[in-house]
């Protein structure tokens, strides 16, 4: 039976040039947040194809967490626990920059002052710069790959540290980047008594320097900041009110889920606002759409979301998982790619591209028609309405319950160990687990003989999952009343 779908795919076979697709639609920017820093196995040739990737989902934008990740000369202890990065060791990324540039593509080098990767290092051999916690004693160690200490940035060592260090990334490193990122931290703050409430005016008086110092440099360049040292308003998850300093309209606002609410005042006085959330990443296309539907509604200018994927050693229990630590992490979840394969070409990944490109450009594009753009272009001329069902469940089989640093329990049996031994393993979460399997065999047996690259990568796929439960059934039998 020919299906409805199969028709409407034939109507729009090519997709539109690349040229078409960008600079259109309600947002001015548009593209993702990449946590480089945390991605150490690929290359200038793998970042290459990636920024080429970027390009042609109608991206402009490419926040670039670089921090922890370039060799510094000032400051060895910042990358030394990174040393096997490709970029550590064969600086790639003023080469990568300029190919952006040649696609279209601004770059935006992402760090986070007073703490996370990279920065959060330097008190490991200067303990004065070190943060107190509410508890009024030293931090201890926080992070996600890189675990070090927040710093205070009351201490003038702490401000005269990160100021040189960024110095460093932003002008002698990369000068043709196109601006910074300056990620305050979701995480921790400092409770000593020179911070206190007033720790996000101490963050300012960085923020304030070094945007001054880029733009006497370059006066287009674009600071993407927080919207904490203008607001007022209680910061999430901190215990602690934004700061009330002066707002230069020439600074980019960033807006964030958990860590920095929409505020409409401020996105009108800035020159231009961005909104990110982790669903490119982490969720489903459906996700995708609500997140553009978000944006759009919230006023911002940009919506950049997180494209973020893992691939460093965990040197401890990362979410407290003690199973991930000395391993590797699986980018994505996608266990079949060896160490230097970039996952961003990897069919699950493939569908939230399109779904970013098309719903980034138009909102509110019907998911219908998306899903036939998507079946035209995974499977051509043979796309059917089942073969999209069940490119999608297999998206959604990698997406369901993975976290930042774990794989989905049902493409990593060893997590659903994990799951047991920590009593988390219900009755309920077996039976789930055994019908999403199922599923996915049944989908492994519907594309046996495929008919097209697509389909042939569909049933890889399923067939992968199914294969690392070969020996592992018992995990997720049902338990004797
Ligand atoms: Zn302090």
């Amino acid at each position: 039976m020919l299906s409805a779908l199969t028709a409407a795919t034939i109507l729009m076979l090519a997709p539109p040039a690349d040229d078409a697709r960008r600079g259109d639609g309600p947002f001015a920017q548009r593209g993702y947040y990449i946590t480089f820093m945390r991605m150490p196995t690929y290359d200038l040739a793998d970042w290459r194809r990636i920024v080429d990737a970027i390009a042609n989902d109608g991206g402009n934008t490419l926040v670039l967490w670089v921090a922890g990740a370039f060799r510094s000369r000032k400051f060895p202890i910042t990358w030394a626990y990174n040393e096997e990065h490709e970029n550590v060791r064969n600086d790639f990324v003023r080469d990568l920059v300029d190919r952006a540039h040649t696609r279209g593509i601004r770059v935006l080098l992402g760090f986070t002052p007073f703490g996370y990767d990279g920065v959060n290092q330097y008190p490991l051999e200067h303990p004065e710069t070190r943060a107190v916690g509410k508890d009024g004693r030293p931090v201890g160690k926080g992070g996600i790959g890189c675990w070090g200490y927040n710093l205070c940035p009351s201490r003038p060592e702490s401000q005269r540290f990160l100021l040189e260090y960024i110095r460093e990334m932003a002008f002698d490193f990369y000068p043709n980047a196109d601006g910074l990122l300056i990620e305050s931290s979701d995480y921790a703050i400092c409770h000593c008594p020179d911070c206190g409430p007033h720790f996000f005016e101490k963050e300012f008086a960085f923020v304030k320097r070094i945007s001054d110092e880029v733009w006497a440099k370059k006066p287009d360049a674009t600071i993407v900041v927080y919207p904490h040292y203008f607001s007022g308003a209680e910061v999430p998850g901190l215990g602690v009110r934004a700061a009330r300093q002066p707002f230069d309209p020439r600074w980019t606002l960033f807006f964030t889920p958990h860590s920095a609410h929409l505020d409409p005042a401020l996105i009108k006085r800035a020159r231009s606002s961005l909104w990110w959330d982790d669903s490119p990443a982490l969720r489903r296309p459906q996700d995708i759409k609500a997140g553009a539907l978000r944006a759009r509604s919230a006023g911002v200018t940009g919506y950049v979301p997180s494209l973020e994927a893992f691939s460093f050693v965990a040197t401890v229990a990362e979410e407290g998982q003690e199973w991930l630590k000395g391993r590797r992490q699986v980018p994505l979840g996608f266990g079949w790619l060896k160490a230097g394969e970039p996952p961003y070409f990897e069919l699950p990944m493939r569908v939230n591209r399109i779904a970013y490109r098309e719903f980034s450009r138009d909102p509110d594009l019907a998911f219908e028609r998306y899903r036939s753009i998507l079946g035209n272009e995974v499977f051509g001329t043979t796309a059917t309405k089942q073969a999209v069902d069940d490119l999608l469940e297999v998206q959604a089989t990698f997406a369901d319950g993975r976290t930042w640093c774990q794989p989905s329990p049902l493409v990593c049996p060893d997590r659903v160990r994990a799951m047991a031994s920590q009593g988390k393993l219900t009755p309920e979460k077996r039976a789930e687990y055994r019908a999403g399997l199922e599923r996915i065999r049944q989908i492994e047996a519907r594309h046996r003989n495929p008919k097209s690259d697509g389909e042939k990568e569909l049933h890889r796929i399923a067939q992968w999952v199914v294969e690392q439960w070969r020996d592992e059934g018992k995990l997720l039998a049902p338990k004797a009343p």
